[in-house]
């Protein structure tokens, strides 16, 4: 199968785990026979160097036009002083919104050979940690108008929130559609007792679940959900909520199952061109050292590969590899444990060579 796929490394740790993503897929491409074909896309701070523009409209374009889009990270202390609206993640926002993807999925998911990375009591840790957190991803207040005015002889900032119920009923579908594929249980996260966005929300929801009665639909506030994550994460399968609250459970859920650096995520729309991330930013403390660990990146090629491509086994064979290297002891420095007697440390690229060398076809 011949696939075009946009990518774009972009700043800080993004050309280093991106380098070794792609390595993965070229290896991966050759055992299947497949032909990838990479199209270089610029955005972010690099793009602003160079274009005077997170995103110009060429490269939105190129990524628009192929099967699937890369993407390592933007953003930097060099670029915290230009204007809003031209700041590197506004490229990312407009290349969300520009796809038309509006459902980011994240799997929280703990890897058995990582479990004694998880900050939480290995009690809790032991139940299981396994679940998606399906984002609403280009509505909400990150999309809403954004000012400061002078009022009183003092700055005032508003920020806008907002929400249609047709923007909740796609997302509300994913996360019913998530929830059936998996336990069928779908926790529906929002704010209630407070915003007039969280009570239309609601009200979609339950409108919704008539139509998927196989579904188990539960309601909770976010402030109980962020508190629920670190006491009993065992308890969700799917949590569905808004753009600005699954922003902040997602992180702390990476948080839970070891690392920020090993999880993937994938964001949809209605077509199959999907854009694929690791979680993480663009880590500019380690940026250059060869440190970052890539397989967050690596696990999100294997997500392009089995929800855009159709390429289960493909999808398989990149993560059997990472498991595999893990079982024999290696790791980056963020998924060290403390101690390390049984553990070989490595960096980024020797990670990246040691799960290509790992791939097979079953
Ligand atoms: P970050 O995720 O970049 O880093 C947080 C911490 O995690 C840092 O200590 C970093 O070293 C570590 N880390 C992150 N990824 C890692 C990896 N793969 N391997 C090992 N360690 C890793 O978050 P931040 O520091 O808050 O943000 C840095 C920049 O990234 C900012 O400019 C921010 O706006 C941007 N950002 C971009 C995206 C994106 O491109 N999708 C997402 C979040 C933040």
């Amino acid at each position: 199968m011949k696939k075009n796929i946009a990518v774009i490394r972009g700043d800080g740790i993004g050309p280093e785990i991106v380098g070794e993503a792609l390595k993965v897929l070229d290896k991966t491409a050759e055992l299947f026979g497949h032909s990838f074909s990479y199209t270089d896309v610029d955005m972010g701070g690099c793009a602003i160097d160079k274009w005077g523009d997170p995103l110009p409209e060429e490269m939105l374009k190129k990524c628009v036009e192929s099967d699937s889009v890369l993407l390592g990270a933007v953003g930097g202390d060099k670029w915290n002083n230009v204007p809003g609206n031209m700041r590197p993640e506004k490229g990312l926002l407009r290349l969300r919104a520009g796809m038309g993807v509006y459902s980011n999925n994240r799997p929280a998911k703990i890897w058995s050979q990582l479990a004694s990375a998880s900050p939480l009591k290995k009690s809790i840790v032991d139940k299981g940690i396994d679940f998606i957190i399906v984002r609403e991803l280009i509505g909400g207040v990150y999309f809403g108008e954004h000012k400061t005015d002078e009022k009183d002889g003092e700055k005032v900032a508003v920020d806008t929130m907002s929400y249609s119920e047709s923007e909740i009923e796609r997302i509300g579908r994913i996360g019913f559609e998530t929830a059936r594929k998996r336990n069928k249980k779908l926790c529906s996260v929002e704010k209630s007792n407070v915003l007039d966005c969280s009570r239309l929300w609601k009200k979609v929801m339950h409108e919704l679940a008539e139509e998927y009665p196989d579904v188990e639909l539960t309601d909770m506030l976010v402030d109980n959900c962020a508190m629920q994550i670190v006491k009993n994460p065992a308890q969700f399968d799917v949590i569905v909520t808004e753009n600005m609250f699954g922003d902040i459970l997602s992180d702390e859920a990476s948080m839970i199952t070891g690392s920020i650096g090993m999880i993937p995520s994938s964001s949809l729309g209605s077509t199959s061109c999907g854009l694929y991330e690791p979680i993480h930013g663009s880590a500019p403390d380690i940026a250059g050292m060869d440190i970052a660990n890539p397989i967050g990146t690596i696990l999100s090629a294997a997500m392009m590969l089995r929800y855009s491509f159709d390429m289960p086994a493909e999808a398989d064979c990149i993560e059997n590899a990472v498991s595999a290297v893990l079982d024999e002891g290696y790791r980056t420095a963020d998924i060290m444990p403390a101690e390390a007697a049984d553990y070989k440390k490595v960096g980024c690229s020797e990670m990246g060579a040691l799960i290509l060398s790992h791939l097979e076809r079953k």
